[in-house]
């Protein structure tokens, strides 16, 4: 087998989920919510099923969902996009992070990434023969500095992959970090790759794409995804918004490894992406009210939770909660023992990585979220008695 994939691990989603659906512990590890999701765009896809868009549709998205992407980014962002030329739909946003990478980088270019990592990154880099440079992020506040970034980019940089809002850590980059990372893209001639799939899954600021900051426009490929925007995760209707010249190349590489995705799907995006702002309020704030309550529980059980911004996510210190095992001896005995699955954070570093770290979804259902936290408890009182 090709080295790159024979020493390629399972991922950490499908690790955890699995003893999830072996043991049936509570799964609170992979991001996905276990609410059926919006019934009008489910109906929608329904009707498009029933009523044609089920043959190939254009390569680069069915003419509705790229318009509404179009009209989406201009009502949310005062983004102007050319919807016939500067919109790529793909299956997924690992789809459009794949072909971006693999239509971006060739042998030996540089490649900037930021650990915590979200893992689909670096097999596609390492594909592609790019040469990852690592900036190393430390809880609780994840804080991107200058000096740690310019010690990884230069003139050999390539390409700088991005993940605002972040996964796992939930962080928001503030101002001052998009400015900086900006700064320095232009500065070197970096084109970036923006995985912006919790652009909407946002509570506090609102989401700024680095495509919005000055120089940024035709350097940059911003990624989306329908799966989170509307928490249809099996969906895998993404997309890539980029200038003209940029869309181009990466919609090659997608013309040859998916070509298209389920019109029938993006039918139903279309619709849902055209939903008032009211509509997108309302959906944060469902979010928000399960994300307090696992908090609230969390920290009853004398968890220390991490301060987060956005995304399905929240994460707890386990040295700081007086917890002493590691993050995935404790996600492993959590799992097996304590019947609630979690995803050690440490699976997102390639090299040091931070080892204190859980990360635990908070999208289900209360009753749900009330067992899995007398669960945490219970096994922080055994840990720390
Ligand atoms: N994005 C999901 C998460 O972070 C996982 C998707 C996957 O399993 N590849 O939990």
């Amino acid at each position: 087998m090709n080295p790159v994939y024979s020493a390629l691990p399972t991922t950490i989603f499908e690790k955890m989920s699995a003893i999830a659906r072996e043991t049936g512990a509570i799964n609170l590890g992979q991001g996905f919510p276990d609410a059926p999701g919006p019934e009008d765009i489910r109906r929608a896809a329904a009707d498009a099923v029933m009523n044609g868009y089920n043959q190939y549709p254009p390569m680069l998205g069915i003419p509705e969902l790229r318009r509404a992407l179009a009209d989406h980014y201009c009502r949310h962002h005062n983004i102007d996009l050319d919807w016939q030329t500067e919109v790529v739909v793909t299956s997924g946003a690992t789809e459009a992070i794949a072909a971006a990478i693999l239509s971006l980088v060739s042998e030996g270019d540089e490649v900037v990434m930021i650990q915590p990592l979200y893992d689909a990154y670096m097999p596609m880099v390492r594909r592609a023969g790019g040469i990852p440079r690592l900036i190393r992020l430390e809880p609780p506040h994840w804080t991107i500095d200058a000096t740690a970034l310019d010690a990884v980019i230069g003139p050999k940089t390539r390409l700088l992959i991005f993940n605002n809002p972040a996964n796992p850590t939930g962080k928001m980059y503030d101002r001052a970090a998009l400015e900086l990372l900006a700064e320095r893209c232009v500065r070197h001639d970096v084109t970036a790759i923006c995985d912006e799939v919790w652009e909407h899954i946002v509570f506090g600021a609102d989401h700024t794409p680095l495509i919005t900051l000055p120089g940024m426009r035709e350097r940059t490929v911003k990624i989306g995804s329908a799966g989170k925007i509307f928490a249809l995760t099996g969906w895998k209707v993404g997309w890539m918004i980029a200038g003209k010249a940029l869309a181009a190349q990466v919609a090659k590489a997608h013309q040859f490894m998916t070509f298209t995705t389920p019109p029938n799907l993006q039918a139903a995006a279309a619709i849902g992406l055209a939903k008032p702002r009211d509509w997108f309020v309302g959906m944060r704030s469902g979010f928000e009210r399960s994300r307090a309550r696992l908090v609230t529980g969390l920290e009853s059980a004398g968890y220390k939770v991490l301060p987060s911004q956005a995304t399905w996510f929240v994460s707890v210190d386990l040295e700081a909660s007086g917890i002493e095992l590691d993050d995935v001896s404790f996600a492993d005995k959590m799992a097996l023992e304590g019947g609630v699955v979690t995803i050690p954070v440490s699976a997102f570093f390639e090299e040091e990585p931070v080892r204190n770290i859980l990360r635990l979804c908070y999208c289900k259902e209360d009753a749900v979220l009330d067992e899995a936290i007398g669960r945490l408890a219970q096994m922080r009182t055994a840990l720390t008695s």
